[in-house]
């Protein structure tokens, strides 16, 4: 069964989503194993959002495609330059107030929590993802104001970044194990069988 790191950003907290956005992840039926209020560390933080030339080039081809697909100039040229800038916003950003971390439990959990949260800019993630239900902000107004996105929620984008992400934010004793009702509705083969 797959563990997967979410945190709610800033955002979620101070706008008062932290329960609609946990609600998401309890009516898909996966099982919370972990949960608390942080106000992040600036190692944690940096930790988090490693600076690698990977990272830095996937903000910046993502972000790049859309101002192409919208026909508009993309006015950076530099990946380095632009992922520096948007790391060092998000940093600040993550630790303007605090932040709810949580780690989620269940089946294919990592990519089942990233369709629920859905794209990185909410004005184009789809109607009925928490992105796009509970936010509109857009590439162009973030890059015009020199911010990261307002995207309420961050989670792993796969098992090995989940298990890193997850021991920057807790330490084994803080990472429940118990029985959940789900644990048999959704999983037990024998569920429905008579004894
Ligand atoms: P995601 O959170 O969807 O996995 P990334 O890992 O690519 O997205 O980026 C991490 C966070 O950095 C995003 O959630 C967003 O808050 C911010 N961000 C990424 N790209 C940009 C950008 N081009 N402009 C502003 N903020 C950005």
């Amino acid at each position: 069964m797959e563990q997967t790191l979410v945190l709610i950003k800033p955002d979620g907290v101070q706008r008062g989503l932290i329960g609609n956005i946990i609600s998401r992840f309890e009516q898909v039926g996966l099982k919370i194993v972990a949960m608390k209020m942080v106000h992040a560390e600036q190692e944690d933080v940096d930790q988090h959002y490693a600076l690698t030339e990977e990272w830095m080039m996937a903000v910046f081809t993502k972000a790049k495609a859309k101002y192409d697909a919208e026909g508009k100039t993309f006015p950076y040229t530099d990946h380095k330059a632009y992922g520096g800038e948007i790391k060092r916003g998000l940093v600040d950003f993550l630790r303007s107030s605090p932040i709810v971390a949580l780690v989620l439990e269940g089946e294919m959990a990592v990519s089942l929590v990233r369709k629920l949260v859905g794209a990185t800019e909410p004005a184009s993630s789809p109607a009925g993802t928490i992105r796009g239900d509970f936010s509109h902000d857009t590439y162009a107004l973030s890059n015009e104001q020199s911010r990261p996105l307002r995207n309420l929620i961050h989670a792993s984008g796969n098992v090995e970044e989940a298990k890193n992400e997850m021991a920057i934010w807790f330490t084994d004793v803080e990472l429940h194990k118990y029985e959940h009702v789900n644990d048999r509705v959704q999983y037990d083969a024998k569920w429905f069988l008579p004894e």
